[in-house]
């Protein structure tokens, strides 16, 4: 992404943020998670990290010294796959199951739930014209949408909408639904040759209320899951990630499933995370369908944030995810 291009459907202001402009090479790269996840699993299995994919935890009980997990691991044969049972114990056990965590509740751990009452569209589309490495942030009426560079013609739309409105979108036909996109960010890339599979994810922002206990540690969206609108979701728990790792080598064999030595690692996150957590779910109340914002304040924001460099660059430095110091990450 070289060029984030931000309006409002029907009003006046738009911002534009290069990425020459926060002196950067790119503001962001989209990736597919599939793309990703493949290339992570090949990492690890070339690691000396023992991996057991396609298998679940089904339970898990915590004792004085360890986690009990009990898994259900598919194992293929030539003769077809099988179901085995498998248990396993750990010195400290890492919840990393998604949002509203089932293995954390089943442990007695609570969440707070603020539902947006929208769903989050997403496809791909084949664009006439090439998106030239241009993301394109737009606030409608409807809700806010997002369309960004995957390839030279082809962007990957995140729409979030109320959730009525979303079924009907996803019932729609191609053609309809390529229609209402190309009015919705007025034709920049020309016609929709070709929607691609629609998916619908009902969004809301949940937050784990405890992130650890001795022996455990909650991380990425088990830990806190929020709405797209600026994607920094799986940036944050990355980064809580990488924090957690440091923290937790510096400790080395030394108890680092300890309570007393987990907990520091969290509450040094947590700042960062109520930061981000604020950020995306301010940036959902100011375009949302329903906001108490008026739109011409909304507007002149754009317009004020197209105007000065320094607002650009913070909000820029906001969204890249580069708004806090992070160390390197020293285990390598
Ligand atoms: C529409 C949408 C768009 C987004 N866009 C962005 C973006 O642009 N940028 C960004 O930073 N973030 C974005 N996010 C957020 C991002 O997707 C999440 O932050 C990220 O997926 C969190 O990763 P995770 O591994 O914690 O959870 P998940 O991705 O939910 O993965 C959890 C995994 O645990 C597995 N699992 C579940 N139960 C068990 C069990 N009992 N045993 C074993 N395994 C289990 C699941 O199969 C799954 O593979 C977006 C999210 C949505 C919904």
């Amino acid at each position: 992404i070289n060029r984030v291009h931000v309006s409002e459907q029907g009003k006046m202001g738009t911002t534009s943020i290069e990425a020459r402009d926060v002196g950067v090479d790119a503001l962001g790269y989209v990736v597919p998670n599939m793309a990703l996840g493949g290339l992570l699993h090949s990492r690890l299995m070339e690691s000396d990290v023992a991996v057991l994919d396609q298998s679940v935890v089904t339970q898990v009980q915590m004792t004085d010294t360890c986690a009990q997990l009990e898994l259900d691991v598919i194992e293929n044969k030539a003769d077809g796959d099988r179901l085995q049972k498998k248990n396993l114990t750990a010195k400290l056990f890492v919840i990393a199951d998604g949002a509203e965590s089932n293995l954390a509740r089943s442990l007695g751990i609570d969440y707070s739930i603020k539902s947006y009452h929208q769903k989050a569209i997403i496809t791909n589309l084949k664009t006439e014209l090439d998106n030239k490495g241009v993301a394109y942030e737009r606030f409608a009426k409807s809700g806010p949408a997002a369309l960004l560079p995957l390839k030279r013609d082809v962007s990957a739309l995140v729409w979030t909408l109320h959730d009525d409105v979303a079924d009907e979108m996803i019932a729609m036909t191609d053609a309809d639904f390529a229609t209402h996109i190309e009015t919705l960010f007025g034709g920049r890339l020309g016609r929709i040759d070709k929607v691609g599979e629609r998916d619908a994810y009902s969004l809301a922002l949940t937050q784990a209320k405890e992130l650890c206990r001795e022996r455990l540690l909650v991380v990425g969206n088990a830990a806190h899951s929020l709405h797209p609108v600026a994607g920094q979701g799986f940036n944050l728990a990355l980064r809580g990630i990488v924090a957690f790792i440091e923290g937790l080598t510096l400790c080395k064999e030394n108890e680092f499933w300890a309570y007393k030595n987990l907990k520091p690692l969290v509450d040094a996150h947590r700042g960062e995370q109520f930061k981000i957590v604020n950020f995306s779910d301010q940036l959902v109340e100011l375009f949302s369908p329903d906001s108490h914002v008026p739109a011409l304040l909304r507007s002149s924001g754009l317009v004020a944030l197209n105007s000065f460099k320094e607002l650009k660059t913070e909000f820029a430095r906001h969204t890249m995810g580069r708004a806090q110091s992070l160390k390197p990450l020293s285990a390598g």
